[in-house]
């Protein structure tokens, strides 16, 4: 027996059961493989979103699958009165890629705006010695989360406005040296800032913003921040893409990419940081769990044995190359490192681009209407890249 909702068209019953905090989707996806995915009606999508750069591996893939059947037939979840072997190998394993290495320390939560809370109380924790310490600087148009402290840290008023008031201290700032070094003083506890502004349409700092920050931020005593949850686990082709900028930052947190899907979310601190928490002072049920972390652990290790990190690079400059090749008059700019990728368009047609892609089978998101967002697979193959570009050029030319 089926009742009418159960055989009423799928969107009607998304529309009617999910929070109306969710935009309804256009397509209800069944199951994928590599770089791409199926819907409910068998119709085949290149997939160049991931996710949300969360996708690392593609779909469906063994060592994935693999590592969670293992896993889940031993221990899922102990809690964080035990310790599990997954959970110690992740956490060395991230010292090491990120280079935070013996003074390294690693919190384990179970999505970027968690993994964004953490870092937050640990910048209350830097209270300076007369605890006046209470300044906290993020960027305007940044994203850092949904939940109440990663909301406040968010740089976009349009998100922030409908929960006010927010936890108090954080100040937003031009994402320019200029205004850096204008407001930063000995009161700053943090400035946390996304290498690159992925959900502001995959925006770059300014040339030499990072090492700058550094400078500033030591000199200051503040902790310099870094929200790589978008562009970390070897999306821009580094492991992180503070690398790539010759700094060292205090924290960074991590979430999206690292375990491929799986939901979990890190903050790994470097130097002094690794001494501001105390027992007690942070925990979370789910965080660092054996089966998430063995995940981790299975697609960090599959990244580094495929050698996917430098790939990332060439990818990334095949793609850049293509979509400059174009020549369409709607591109301006094209935006981002490896395979984080953003096209400035010069007329607010984004939406139409997406969904124009869509209809023909390509995934690519619309960030905002004069932004494209492409973060396909790292896994994706030169002649995947170049199916999206043959897309791509027919999507720009229909909305042209
Ligand atoms: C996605 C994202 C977040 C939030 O991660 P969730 O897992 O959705 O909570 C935070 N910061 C950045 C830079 C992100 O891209």
């Amino acid at each position: 027996m089926t009742t009418s909702t159960e055989t009423a068209p799928w969107a009607d019953r998304f529309g009617a059961s999910l929070m109306r905090s969710l935009v309804p989707p256009k397509v209800m996806l069944d199951h994928g493989r590599g770089c791409r995915v199926w819907d409910v009606n068998g119709k085949e999508y290149l997939d160049f979103l991931a996710g949300i750069a969360v996708n690392s591996l593609g779909h469906a893939h063994p060592a994935i699958v693999r590592a969670i059947t293992e896993q889940s037939q031993k221990l899922m979840h102990v809690s964080n009165y035990f310790a599990t072997p997954p959970q110690l190998e992740l956490a060395e394993r991230l010292k090491r890629i990120t280079g935070a290495g013996d003074a390294g320390r690693v919190y384990f939560g179970n999505s970027g705006a968690e993994a964004n809370e953490a870092a937050f109380k640990l910048a209350r924790l830097n209270k300076g010695a007369d605890g006046r310490r209470t300044r906290i600087l993020t960027l305007q148009n940044s994203f850092h989360g949904r939940t109440m402290g990663a909301l406040a840290l968010t740089g976009k008023p349009a998100l922030r406005a409908d929960f006010e008031p927010m936890v108090p201290g954080v100040e937003h700032i031009d994402s320019t040296i200029e205004a850096l070094a204008a407001v930063i003083d000995d009161r700053v506890a943090a400035l946390v800032v996304e290498p690159i502004k992925g959900e502001a349409g995959v925006v770059d700092l300014p040339e030499g913003y990072l090492q700058e920050a550094r400078r500033l931020t030591e000199a200051h005593g503040a902790l310099l921040i870094l929200d790589e949850i978008q562009t970390g686990v070897g999306r821009t082709g580094s492991w992180f893409a503070f690398q790539s900028h010759g700094i060292t930052p205090d924290a960074i947190t991590i979430a999206k990419g690292i375990a491929g899907g799986f939901p979990i979310g890190a903050l790994v601190t470097f130097g002094w940081a690794s001494d501001l928490f105390s027992a007690g002072q942070h925990g979370s049920t789910f965080g660092g769990n054996p089966l998430a972390t063995s995940v981790a652990n299975a697609v960090l290790a599959e990244i580094e044995t495929s050698g996917l990190v430098d790939a990332a690079i060439e990818k990334g400059k095949r793609l850049r190359a293509g979509i400059a090749r174009l020549q369409s008059p709607l591109v301006e700019e094209v935006r981002g490192a490896g395979l984080l990728v953003g096209v400035g368009l010069t007329k607010p047609v984004a939406a139409a681009i997406s969904a124009d892609a869509l209809e023909r089978g390509v995934i690519l998101n619309a960030p905002n209407e004069s932004s494209l967002r492409i973060a396909p697979p790292l896994i994706v193959t030169n002649d995947e890249i170049d199916e999206f570009l043959g897309v791509l050029a027919n999507s720009l030319e229909a909305v042209a």
